[in-house]
């Protein structure tokens, strides 16, 4: 069989997302995904009649429709497709919530200055100046030594209750890194969370993604789902392509892996994993996450925030529990405060917290099951004693944990921000085979599709024309 000109392995935002910029070139494209969904780590389920999103709190980057130059534009714009599409509707406020404090932003950058001004008078100076940072700094794909994000937050800010209380948003949606975060990856959440925004698709994930997989449909692109690659092949260092497990070997010019850089290294082989993985490239983040149904509207409890990112005690402590679970600090999402054109079909309150994966594999069924209602019931507890208590008006909850995770997505530990060290150029020792997705650094469901376009132009499209065949318009 003829090559591939490339293998996307994965179909979650990242891969999807290459696979169809490639498409866009009429390249030869094969999209292989293990699982019978597509979208990965925000992908979706329905558990006794009751549809959940896997992942999705909240989209962020958040700009209209044609703001020149933002991510969110630049995909649209690449992969042809429309904003109204997605109907995206904006949260009306979020809330930074550390213990004596509360600060309210919205997608309308001035609310959260003026809270600044308000609740650290002191420190509103240094955070415009901050903002003015951020906002100047390039980003771009190359590699280069970053500064820690935490310490240079500290040359503009001086009171750690208020870089705590940007650091639980900058970190839980998006830091593979222990209590810190590299200086350009924070650049990348504050401007997606601040500077730009929150916004949710309306109905979820489902219809985001259906845009998605219509569109490649529509396309050359081979997508296979329950096509689980058991092996990368190289020879002489250079990647030549998959053994599924189902034996099948297909070939291809280049492979893009959004698997992730210690699990695509596996996939090369034990010596490739001996020589090229080091412990600081595993990762330790993951999470535990409920999913409550309620009654009632979340407004009618007083939970009018779309989304709390808050930190019960201080210092923000945000690192890998040595207990199953660490509930002092977490996020709040509340996909129904998000404007939306129709109502949602039910009332969910979702609050996420920091676990670690090891402990929880290490239970037997029945610990397993116990714990992770229990545990969910102090997070709640929690999450609750902060905002409006809904436990009361709970009708139905799913949990589920770093263990379900790995089960569903592959990813090691159940990392959700993948490894710590980021490959921007998306280059791996074995040449041919590139990062896209999270390891490549960019995170999110914007930041994942925009990661799968820039590698899929980098390594793919810029050895031929950079004119798309089927459209004729340049890029
Ligand atoms: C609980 C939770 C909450 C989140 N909240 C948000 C949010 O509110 N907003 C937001 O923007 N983002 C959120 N995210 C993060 C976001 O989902 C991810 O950053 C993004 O989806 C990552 O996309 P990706 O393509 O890089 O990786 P993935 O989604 O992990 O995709 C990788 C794909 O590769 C497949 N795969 C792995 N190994 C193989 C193999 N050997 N063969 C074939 N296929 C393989 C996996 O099954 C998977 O489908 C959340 C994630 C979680 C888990």
């Amino acid at each position: 069989m003829k090559p591939y000109d490339a293998i996307v392995i994965g179909a979650g935002m990242s891969g999807l997302a290459a696979a169809l910029r490639l498409a866009l070139f009429d390249k030869r494209v094969c999209l292989l995904e293990k699982h019978e969904l597509w979208g990965g780590l925000n992908s979706f389920y329905t558990l006794d009649g009751h549809a959940f999103d896997v992942g999705l709190h909240a989209l962020t980057n958040y700009v209209p429709a044609r703001t020149k130059g933002a991510p969110l534009t630049k995909v649209l714009r690449q992969l042809r497709l429309r904003h109204d599409e997605f109907r995206l509707g904006e949260h009306h406020h979020s809330e930074l919530r550390v213990p004596g404090v509360t600060l309210s932003f919205s997608n309308d950058f001035g609310l959260l200055e003026s809270e600044v001004a308000r609740a650290f008078p002191d420190q509103v100076d240094g955070f415009r100046r901050l903002a003015q940072a951020v906002r100047e700094y390039e980003l771009d794909e190359e590699e280069r030594d970053d500064p820690s994000g935490r310490a240079m937050l500290a040359t503009y800010l001086s009171d750690p209750l208020l870089i705590d209380a940007l650091l639980v948003p900058l970190l839980y949606y998006g830091s593979a890194r222990e209590n810190d975060v590299d200086w350009s990856q924070l650049v990348v959440l504050f401007k997606s969370i601040f500077l730009e925004g929150l916004c949710r698709p309306e109905g979820g994930i489902r219809p985001f993604l259906n845009v998605l997989i219509k569109r490649l449909r529509g396309t050359s692109v081979d997508l296979r789902m329950r096509s689980g690659v058991r092996r990368i092949l190289h020879d002489g260092g250079r990647a030549f392509g998959v053994e599924l497990e189902s034996g099948e070997v297909l070939e291809a010019a280049c492979i893009l892996s959004s698997a992730g850089y210690v699990e695509s290294m596996r996939m090369c082989g034990a010596d490739a994993e001996r020589a090229h993985v080091a412990t600081t490239d595993r990762g330790r983040l993951s999470f535990v996450e409920s999913i409550s149904v309620l009654d009632r509207d979340p407004i009618a409890l007083g939970h009018t925030a779309a989304t709390v990112f808050y930190s019960t005690r201080t210092p923000f402590r945000y690192e890998r529990p040595n207990t199953l679970v660490d509930t002092t600090s977490g996020v709040i999402s509340a996909p129904s405060n998000f404007a939306s054109e129709k109502p949602l079909k039910e009332n969910l309150l979702r609050v996420t917290v920091l676990a670690n994966h090891d402990r929880w594999c290490a239970l037997d069924d029945e610990a397993y099951a116990r714990e992770k209602e229990q545990l969910a019931d102090a997070a709640i507890a929690e999450a609750a004693s902060i905002t409006s208590d809904w436990r009361a008006a709970t009708t139905y909850r799913d949990v589920f944990t770093p263990r379900t995770i790995r089960r569903f997505t592959g990813h090691d530990g159940g990392c959700v921000y993948g490894s710590p060290t980021k490959r921007k150029s998306g280059a791996t020792p074995i040449d041919g085979l590139f990062l896209t997705g999270t390891d490549q650094g960019y995170l999110g469901v914007v930041g994942a599709m925009m990661s799968g376009i820039a590698m899929a132009n980098r390594h793919v499209v810029t050895a031929s024309s950079r004119t798309p065949a089927s459209t004729g318009a340049t890029t």
